[in-house]
């Protein structure tokens, strides 16, 4: 017998025979015993607790230093938590998990943090890039963001010429609806300043009525099939594919998350990091496209899966517009804008119904993107509606962003048990945009505070790569609704640092019906947790986001240690 297939027939075989004996020999031996720790659980019934034990997976125990190390036996770990704190892994309900653009692509912007690139930098490090590339090949620059730029203007198409005359050159707005463009770009496109804007979307001209580079949603179309793409072979694809989903792996690891839903991405490769080792989160994979067509043939519902790759909602299906590029469907009109502009409503009432029955029909939950309140009603229509003609007491109905509303929705909300799946980081990376709203919008935006007083089990969806995805920087946004300019709006949300904990664990695990398997140091559950060197709850508010993530575990293992 080969040394492997004698590991595999010892794997297979012996794991069951070793297991019931070491049970039998130390029934409540457990594998680790954390102790010392200022350990905030986010279970109701035992709020707090100095220490917990683990096996396998699972926490097994929860309680006082005494009670949990009187477990330790000859075999168990122990580890002093020297009064640092303790809170259950956290759980981001809305992600791209775009790891390839990370790994491989060139990025203008910081995806993590709020920081400010100068014009120059991005235009050095595009041209870096076009000296490994041939005439006519594209390239690309990821991550900009047009309110962190410290020249205080906006990028223009002289600035792309600089990087180079011969290659197409783009930067991508990390909010993905609008993108700037070189002149060589526009030429191949054959769009000059006498091109008539395309519907839902333009290219944009200065007071001189000449391109400035700028362009809008659907006016991007044109550039996808002129000049050269850096094309792979169907195996470096999927290589880029894994590689790409470990390295953002490790990225969720360093900043908390132990579970994160992702919108799509190439569900092969997801096996395959995980089958290598390399997946150190638990995902929710949110379907579209092929895949959610193949579930609803072959009778895949939510729910399949197991505890590290399962089927969760729909990604999200597309309502209305964008909160941060200022196209949500609104109930009045946006300001400065004539004619009256309400936003965009992507699908008319009888359409999304007919989506929304379908999808429901088949067992499978339900996401809405929805940001302008006109929106979030229409979603709450369909869903009711599916509801009604179908009866299925387990869904759990989520509306992706769920950004504006008012007392009516948010009764609605909670009469559905749907999740919001709200803005996180928004809070404090996004303030520079919200002026254009105002404190009367914002006062109705990114509504924790409505929510929880209603009841409602709101989530957090950091929508990552538009917005950042650290779920302290969230937490801090949410408990003083400050951004890093020192801008404050909507403070009537604001929520404690505890219950913006549990809407970062607890209520993700609700959103995916995995509520009695994660989202809470319980025993019995998963061991998904995070030690960090501060209390969230003790340092200033303001602070919070600084606080370090000292060590991520995930199912027992140490995924990311400081
Ligand atoms: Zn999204």
């Amino acid at each position: 017998m080969e040394r492997a297939s004698r590991r595999a027939f010892l794997g297979a075989a012996g794991a069951a025979w070793s297991g019931a004996a070491m049970a039998a020999l130390q029934p409540d031996e457990p594998d680790l015993v954390v102790f010392n720790a200022n350990v905030y659980t986010v279970d109701r019934a035992q709020p707090r607790a100095e220490a917990f034990a683990v096996k396998g997976e699972r926490f097994v125990a929860v309680g006082s230093n005494d009670d949990v190390r009187s477990l330790i036996g000859r075999r168990t770990q122990t580890y002093d938590a020297r009064r640092m704190t303790i809170t259950p892994g956290f759980i981001d309900t809305h992600n791209h998990p775009v790891g390839d653009v990370l790994l491989y692509e060139v990025l203008v912007g910081n995806p993590f943090e709020v920081e400010f690139v100068t014009i120059d930098s991005i235009v050095e490090k595009l041209a870096a890039k076009v000296r490994t590339l041939p005439p006519d090949t594209w390239v690309s620059g990821h991550f900009f963001d047009d309110t962190k730029v410290k020249d205080k203007r906006q990028l223009v198409m002289a600035d792309l010429d600089r990087v180079s005359r011969e290659h197409p050159v783009v930067v991508n707005h990390r909010g993905g609806h609008t993108a700037f463009y070189n002149s060589r770009a526009f030429a191949l496109a054959g769009v000059t300043k006498a091109t008539p804007n395309p519907p839902g979307g333009t290219y944009d001209r200065g007071p001189d009525g000449e391109l400035t580079g700028r362009v809008t949603d659907t006016a991007m179309d044109v550039f996808d099939n002129v000049g050269r793409r850096p094309t792979f072979s169907p195996e470096e694809t999927a290589r880029r594919a894994r590689d790409g989903l470990a390295h953002i792996s490790r990225e969720f690891a360093r900043y908390g998350l132990t579970t994160v839903h992702h919108q799509g991405g190439d569900l092969a490769a997801l096996q395959d990091v995980r089958a290598r080792g390399d997946l150190k989160h638990r995902v929710s994979y949110e379907p579209i496209g092929p895949v959610l067509e193949a579930m609803i043939r072959a009778g895949l519902k939510t729910g399949f899966g197991d505890d590290w790759i399962r089927l969760g909602a729909t990604f999200e299906h597309t309502v209305d517009g964008s909160f941060s590029e200022r196209t949500l469907a609104w109930s009045k009109p946006f300001p400065g804008r004539t004619p009256p502009y309400y936003g965009n409503l992507v699908e008319d009432q009888p359409t999304l119904d007919a989506w929304v029955e379908r999808v429901h029909r088949a067992g499978i939950d339900v996401n809405c993107h929805a940001n302008g309140d006109r929106a979030i009603a229409s979603a709450l229509t369909a869903m009711e509606r599916a509801q009604r003609l179908f009866p299925r007491p387990e869904a759990r109905f989520k509306i992706t962003h769920c950004t504006l509303v008012n007392p009516e929705l948010v009764r609605r909300i909670r009469a559905l048990d749907v999740t919001p799946a709200c803005f996180t980081t928004y809070a404090y990376y996004n303030t520079d945009k919200f002026g254009f709203y105002g404190e009367d919008f914002m006062r109705n935006a990114m509504a924790f505070r409505s929510f929880l007083d209603a009841g409602v089990n709101v989530a957090a969806g950091s929508d990552f790569y538009p917005g950042p995805f650290a779920p302290l920087m969230g937490i801090q946004g949410m408990v003083t609704r400050t951004g890093w300019n020192g801008e404050t709006w909507g403070a009537n949300q604001r929520i404690t640092p505890a219950e913006a904990l549990r809407v970062n664990t607890y209520n993700g695990a609700y959103a995916s019906r995995e509520e009695a398997l994660k989202g809470s140091i319980t025993p019995g559950k998963l061991a998904d947790y995070v030690v960090l060197a501060d209390d969230l709850t003790a340092v200033a508010p303001e602070k919070i986001k600084d606080i370090q993530i000292v060590r991520t575990v995930t199912g027992g293992r140490t995924m990311y240690q400081a």
